[in-house]
């Protein structure tokens, strides 16, 4: 449906943020499953540093470039993104304005006790028409019996798309083990922390600072416990730069 470029391993589309929600909607008509998963750099090096995760990243039909630093590598690598960084948390957002005008439902899994249903509440006012008919929180066993009653509930409410806002690598992970039991959803959507966004529980960073490529920093700046997180940030940018000097 778009092209792809590829990011140290990684199978990004190159596709706009209207391309990304209107590629969704095409697969939900269609009624075939499909994946949404929009890695940072972060991940990208995760894949580098553990090569197994490359199965499930790749797994999903959509993947876009939600950070800043997988936008440079693209590039760095001769291989730019003609537009840019599409952030998961946008996406999901726009996905949700879409929905709103159809019969199609949805279910939002993620989150600490009491954030999915504050998103529930704020999304449903701003869009009137969507229909979100579930929720639960993302804090349970990922296998065995609470994780089998958890598929049971999505499988229950009959929704037609499920956002799983767990954190990456998780969220991917739980996806690509559980996708085949989730009967009736059509559409998955690894968002991250989206939910957080979604309920007023966490601004997203001032326009300015998104303009300028430093969410990033933004979001270090409020939560200084992200810094761990980011030292891949530094790995992954020089990774990239040594991998065109030597493999073209
Ligand atoms: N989370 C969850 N279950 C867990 C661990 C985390 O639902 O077992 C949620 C957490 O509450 C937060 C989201 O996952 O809402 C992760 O947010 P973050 O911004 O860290 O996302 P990432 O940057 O990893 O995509």
């Amino acid at each position: 449906m778009s092209d792809r470029i590829n990011i140290r391993g990684v199978n990004f589309c190159s596709i706009s943020l209207p391309g990304a929600v209107e590629t969704l909607m095409s697969y939900l008509k269609e009624g075939k499953q499909a994946a949404l998963y929009t890695p940072n750099s972060e991940i990208v090096q995760m894949c580098i540093d553990s090569p197994e995760l490359y199965d499930v990243i790749n797994s999903a039909e959509v993947i876009v470039p939600d950070g800043i630093g997988v936008v440079k590598a693209g590039k760095i690598l001769g291989t730019p993104f003609e537009h840019g960084k599409v952030a998961g948390i946008e996406v999901g957002e726009k996905l949700i304005e879409a929905l709103a005008g159809t019969d199609y439902t949805v279910f939002f899994l993620g989150g600490k006790p009491g954030v999915a249903e504050a998103a529930v509440e704020k999304l449903s006012e701003k869009y009137p028409g969507v229909k979100i008919i579930g929720c639960t929180d993302g804090y349970f066993k990922k296998e065995g019996a609470e994780n089998d009653k958890i598929i049971e509930k999505i499988n229950e409410s009959g929704a037609d798309v499920l956002y799983v806002c767990l954190g990456a690598p998780a969220q991917e992970k739980w996806i690509f083990a559980n996708r085949s039991r989730l009967t009736n959803v059509k559409l998955l959507l690894a968002l991250g922390g989206s939910l957080d966004g979604y309920s007023g529980n966490v601004k997203r960073a001032p326009k300015v600072f998104i303009d300028l490529g430093l969410e990033w920093f933004y979001r270090l700046i409020c939560d200084p416990k992200r810094i761990g997180r980011m030292m891949s940030l530094p790995k992954f940018y020089f990774g990239t730069i040594k991998h065109k000097l030597t493999n073209k």
